[in-house]
């Protein structure tokens, strides 16, 4: 019999089997990547000026997948920007390797919500240019190429155009390009966005077993609370007006993640603080989840 969520008593989101609490440990022996150290971003317009962000800090480490979230307008697209080196910090720094970040670097890739393919190039060519302007050599890039194509399951398309392909398919070969840089950072924005919920639910799949193969730390923004638990070790809360963190949550279900997990104990109780944090603005308080 299943029980309906609302029946269930749900156990605190901070609350770790040994399992997930042993992950953790791991995970915090593993050396800090990046550091976004007291980021703030304020915005000039003749209307006065934006608290974009405020004070924002917080580690990742080797491997880890992090998740943004935060209501539209806390500043999450200003803050990835900054850490890809697109967009300038006004207080604080982002730190790579204990380095500050001073521009883009082909050590961190980026995926954006819109699809930025070059129209005129092959999707094979696509996927192939990072790797050319890195002065990989021809035939190491046409194998990197091959082998990111299959990966995201698109073989068959590497000759195709990408106004041939449908919104999913152009998503898979952006990521598939950012892959093949082989960016030890990849950083995306909302890149799943725009997806229809099947593709989107391919997508995540595919993320995870990316994640599972390869040796890439992942910085994640999205809006939804599913994706965010789903696929996260840590998920970034930020509140708006201005954009602070109101918490870092340690994502209590176990690996391997499966869709079988969006009803059990663990996941609902996340998804409860999420939302406790997300919509009614709390500071803090967590008797309602606990
Ligand atoms: P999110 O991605 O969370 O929706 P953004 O990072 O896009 O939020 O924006 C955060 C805030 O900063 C918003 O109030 C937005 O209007 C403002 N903002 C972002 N970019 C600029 C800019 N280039 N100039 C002025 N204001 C900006
Ligand atoms: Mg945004």
């Amino acid at each position: 019999m299943k029980h309906r969520p609302d029946q269930i008593e749900l156990p605190s989101y901070k609350h770790q089997s040994p399992e997930v609490a042993a992950r953790f440990d791991e995970i915090n022996r593993r050396p800090v990547v990046m550091t976004v150290g007291g980021v703030g971003r304020v915005f000039e317009s003749p209307q006065g000026s934006v608290t974009a962000l405020r004070d924002i800090a917080f580690e990742v480490r080797q491997r880890e997948f992090i998740s943004v979230i935060g209501p539209s307008g806390c500043g999450k697209s200003t803050l990835i920007r900054i850490v890809s080196g697109l967009e300038t910090c006004t207080t604080g720094a982002v730190l790579i390797d204990g380095k500050p970040v001073l521009g883009p670097g082909p050590d961190r890739g980026m995926v954006f919500q819109a699809y930025t393919l070059f129209p005129w190039l092959t999707v094979k060519a696509n996927v192939m240019f990072g790797p050319n302007m890195k002065g990989v050599p021809k035939a190491q890039a046409e194998a990197r190429a091959d082998e990111w194509l299959r990966v995201v399951g698109l073989t068959r398309f590497a000759d195709h155009y990408p106004n041939q392909l449908s919104g999913g398919m152009k998503q898979r070969v952006a990521i598939a390009r950012a892959l093949a840089n082989e960016p030890r950072i990849l950083l995306m924005d909302e890149p799943f966005g725009a997806l229809d919920a099947q593709t989107r639910a391919s997508m995540q799949a595919h993320l995870l077993e990316i994640c599972a193969s390869v040796d890439i730390t992942i910085l994640f923004i999205t809006h939804d609370l599913d994706e965010a638990i789903y696929l996260s070790d840590r998920i970034v809360v930020l509140g708006a007006h201005p954009g602070r963190v109101l918490e870092v949550i340690e994502v209590p279900v176990p690996h391997p993640r499966s869709v079988d997990q969006f009803l059990s104990g663990p996941f609902l109780a996340t998804k409860a603080r999420l939302e406790e944090l997300i919509h009614h603005r709390a500071g803090g308080d967590e008797s309602a989840a606990a």
